[in-house]
């Protein structure tokens, strides 16, 4: 069976969403990639910045909170002073560090990465992300293979498309990786370009 890896490259850092109290609604929250240090004496406060794209208010997402300043990783104060680029990304792609301040987690943009194949062929496929993220992976596959929902349903019905863990490929999602199987099915055919 042939081996096809797609890997999942990210564009956009996901947006944190809440209330926003100017608004006096739900928003989505861009991350601004800069974090804010207060130091006192004894202790840190280190923030990663969002703001409201409706009205600019901002919001603080606690990084660290009254922590000793000698507890941090080497250097991380450093790379919290000059806004580095990587470690904001590392907090802002981490759900868990959105949810612990009480945001939600919006979905980041995303391009698939690696070859396409035709629907028909048997190809093992493994689709991997360096983040966890409830991708949907029908929009997904469809996306990158240019096939309807129709012909998609149609594929998973006739049995041309299982997931090796079995999970239901009409609603799970991606998070870290899945790994399919689509096989060779003959007595349907399905153009892959033609969309319903
Ligand atoms: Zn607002």
């Amino acid at each position: 069976m042939k081996k096809v890896t797609w890997n999942l490259q990210y564009n956009t850092l996901p947006a944190a969403i809440r209330y926003c109290k100017k608004c006096s609604e739900k928003a989505k929250f861009t991350c601004s990639e800069q974090f804010r240090v207060n130091a006192q004496r004894k202790y840190l406060d280190v923030w990663l910045i969002y703001k409201c794209p409706h009205c600019d208010t901002t919001w603080n997402a606690t990084v660290y909170s009254r922590v000793s300043p000698q507890s941090l990783p080497p250097d991380r104060l450093d790379r919290f002073h000059c806004n580095d680029k990587a470690l904001a990304e590392e907090y802002a792609m981490d759900v868990a560090f959105l949810h612990k301040n009480g945001a939600e987690a919006g979905l980041p943009g995303y391009t698939v990465v690696g070859d396409s194949f035709a629907i028909g062929e048997n190809v093992e496929l493994e689709i991997k992300s360096a983040y966890s993220f409830p991708i949907k992976v029908s929009a997904l596959i469809r996306k990158k293979l240019l096939i309807s929902q129709k012909a998609y349903e149609k594929l998973i019905a006739k049995g041309g498309l299982v997931s090796a863990s079995g999970q239901d490929l009409r609603k799970c999602r991606l998070h870290k990786g899945i790994t399919l199987r689509f096989l060779e099915f003959p007595e349907v055919l399905i153009n892959p370009l033609q969309s319903v």
